[in-house]
């Protein structure tokens, strides 16, 4: 899939453009607070139905107007075409079109254009603590599995059901019988969950290995790998045993404290650099590399259920990675439309910047 062009108006900080993009590499440059990030912001509501930096529509809107638009044009890789358009209305309401149809839930969109964004935020996914992590697993696990993704909700339900239980039983011991119910049922969504996890940290583990050993010339070894307090991986039956015995053995404190203390709920992945955790030891250009590289098996993993490469968005990537590993960046991107944002063109090499097309962005033109 690639994008041909696309038209904004009134967006953000742009009254009119409209842009042609090549089918490989594309680096938009210009100084800070010229309008790059929002450039792939415009592509970003086009694909996801909203941006990734602001809850609230009307941001986008440019201060000195009252509408915006986003029109981009794009092509399958079996020469299909399509046209998508967001449109921000005077009722500061949103709309979204596709080859001029009105599409009226949000979920019909997805899908149309896929994209993968890195951007500065995504170093979270390495630096800040296991609910990032276990955040960024339940969003790609429900992208490719929609029973993960009820399954994640229906758990969440009994989890707080049995929180609720465990601050009563804490003034009414006599419930406590009640608890066993919720613990095989907490226990049988548990189980379907962290199978799935471990399944998915398995793909993810083995692609994203490949590309950050691209990425540094193997010099370094990515390894992931699912932390639980699970002990019996066998099968659904082991682990679901597990967590039961779990939930028993930890009953009395559990009641003390008014919340469940073990399950998929407080499990993390853990992310080591040839057999090194990145959180405690990684240096910043060591993470930055680790969260692209978990990120970039996205495009992989999209392709083999999509059946064609995503579009990639890369926000100021380059600024910590050396010329090598810049290089090597773009050599595994080979076969994905990037597009890219930088301050500084003199750091980038020449051989990319003569195979690529060079957006100057200055002051929203
Ligand atoms: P950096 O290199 O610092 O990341 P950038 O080129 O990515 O910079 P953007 O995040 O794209 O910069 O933002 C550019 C400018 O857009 C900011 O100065 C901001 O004030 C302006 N801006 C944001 N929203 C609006 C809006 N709704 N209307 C007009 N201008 C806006
Ligand atoms: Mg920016």
């Amino acid at each position: 899939m690639k994008i041909k062009s696309i038209a904004l108006k009134n967006f953000r900080n742009y009254n009119y453009v409209h842009l042609g993009f090549d089918e490989h590499l594309n680096i938009i440059v210009g100084d800070n607070a010229q309008g790059k990030t929002n450039l792939l912001e415009a592509l970003y509501v086009c694909g996801f139905g909203k941006s990734f930096r602001t809850t609230k529509d009307s941001d986008l809107v440019n201060f000195n107007e009252e509408i915006t638009s986003v029109k981009i044009d794009i092509e399958h890789d079996n020469g299909y075409q399509e046209i998508i358009e967001y449109r921000i209305n005077q009722k500061n309401r949103k709309e979204f079109l596709v080859n001029g149809v009105n599409i009226t839930k949000i979920s019909d969109l997805l899908g149309t254009i896929n994209l993968v964004l890195f951007y500065p935020d995504d170093l979270k996914l390495i630096k800040e603590s296991p609910g990032e992590r276990r955040k960024f697993l339940n969003r790609e696990l429900s992208h490719i599995s929609k029973i993960y993704c009820l399954d994640i909700i229906e758990y969440n339900r009994i989890l707080m059901q049995r929180n609720e239980l465990l601050k009563k039983i804490f003034y009414k011991p006599e419930h406590k019988e009640t608890l066993e119910i919720w613990d095989e049922q907490l226990a049988d969504k548990g189980s379907k969950i962290i199978m799935k996890r471990m399944h998915f940290i398995e793909r993810l583990g083995e692609i994203s290995r490949e590309i950050h050993g691209n990425i540094t010339n193997h010099v370094e070894n990515l390894s992931i790998s699912y932390i639980t307090s699970v002990k019996n991986l066998t099968n659904y039956d082991t682990i679901k045993d597990d967590l039961i015995a779990g939930f028993k053995k930890n009953q009395e404190s559990d009641i003390k404290r008014g919340f469940t203390s073990i399950g998929p709920h407080r499990d993390d992945i853990d992310i080591k650099i040839n057999g090194i955790n990145i959180k405690s030891f990684g240096s910043q250009g060591q993470q930055r590399t680790a969260a692209l590289s978990l990120k970039l098996s996205e495009i992989e993993i999209i392709k083999s259920e999509v059946g064609e490469y995503p579009i990639l968005l890369l926000d100021d990537v380059m600024s910590e990675l050396d010329h090598k590993r810049q290089k090597d960046l773009i050599y595994t991107l080979k076969n994905v439309q990037t597009i890219i944002t930088t301050t500084d063109v003199k750091n980038l090499l020449d051989d990319y910047i003569n195979a690529s097309k060079l957006i100057k962005v200055k002051g929203g033109s």
